[in-house]
């Protein structure tokens, strides 16, 4: 059964006498595919599944883009429900913020590249409600997707500095059969946006391919990118990367694990996806 609860007191008071391990799987609602698939890696793992749904107000950089965030509880704890969560915390904003809440996390180096450039401040919201999450739950691992690897990286940093014992484990990107990583803003796209999306996998295959076939000049794998999106008149590039997998700073040369990754605009929807390479 699953118990859907709103305070932090009523989720302690759940957890206190819940078989462990736990497996958190921290979301922000509209639950697709990908979301389904970390709560089955969790339950798989681990005795008691708790779900997150709350649209974090402070990760957003444009007021916009949060208020339009998409929204549906009752679809959400049906999911839940079919994958057997055990518990799923749903709080309103001041459960995580309360009144007086004057605190941010700030990661360094690693989440100041690509979404941090492009999103300043977002990464700050993320740690920061990824950390009280991390402390109220008390979970022994918690599941994110690769879709979002450098918030995956971003969120291992804080665990590791601010010594919060969660083990953060890392799922494979979920796609739509044309190569669409599920997203819940994919609901934003038009028809004809939604028929360009695939564009972005495109490019990081071909890039990969290159890679493959022996390129190794970051700078070509990067025109190799732009030019499969160029191809495609609605997509509006925000940025192609060739990463450090590790530092994530820009390459000259990919020597080793890297990471090659993208955000492009369909309209007002803005998308992101990446290919880990080595
Ligand atoms: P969100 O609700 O978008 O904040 O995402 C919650 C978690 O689901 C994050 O760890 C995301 O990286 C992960 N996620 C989102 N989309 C996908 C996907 N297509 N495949 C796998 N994980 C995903």
């Amino acid at each position: 059964m699953t118990r859907v609860l709103r305070s932090r007191s009523e989720l302690r008071g759940a957890l206190a006498g819940a078989p462990r391990p736990v497996g958190l799987v921290p979301t922000m609602g509209w639950l697709h595919d990908g979301h389904r698939a970390l709560m089955q890696r969790a339950r798989a793992d681990t005795a008691t599944t708790v779900v997150t749904i709350f649209v974090n107000p402070h990760q957003f950089t444009e007021a916009a883009d949060y208020t339009r965030y998409p929204r549906d509880e009752p679809r959400d704890l049906a999911i839940c429900r079919e994958e057997g969560v055990d518990l799923v915390w749903a709080p309103p904003v001041e459960e995580v913020y309360p009144p007086g809440f004057d605190t941010a996390v700030s990661v360094g180096a690693v989440a100041r590249p690509l979404e941090g450039a492009a999103r300043p401040g977002h990464f700050d919201g993320v740690a920061t409600v990824v950390a009280i999450l991390f402390n109220v739950v008390g979970a022994e691992r918690a599941y994110f997707g690769q879709k979002d690897a450098q918030q995956v990286m971003v969120i291992r940093q804080m665990a590791r500095d601010l010594a919060i014992a969660t083990e953060v484990i890392a799922c494979p990107t979920v796609r739509e059969a044309d190569g669409l990583a599920l997203s819940s803003r994919n609901v934003h796209l038009s028809a004809d946006e939604r028929a360009a999306a695939p564009v972005l996998r495109r490019a990081l295959v071909a890039a990969r391919g290159a890679w493959q076939a022996g390129e190794r000049s970051a700078e070509a794998l990067r025109a190799v990118m732009r030019k499969t999106l160029a191809a495609e008149p609605l997509a509006g590039v925000e940025y192609v990367s060739v990463a450090d997998g590790t530092t994530l700073g820009e390459l000259d040369r990919v020597t080793g694990p890297a990471l090659l990754s993208l955000a492009v605009r369909f309209g007002p929807t803005r998308l992101i996806d990446n290919e880990p390479l080595g």
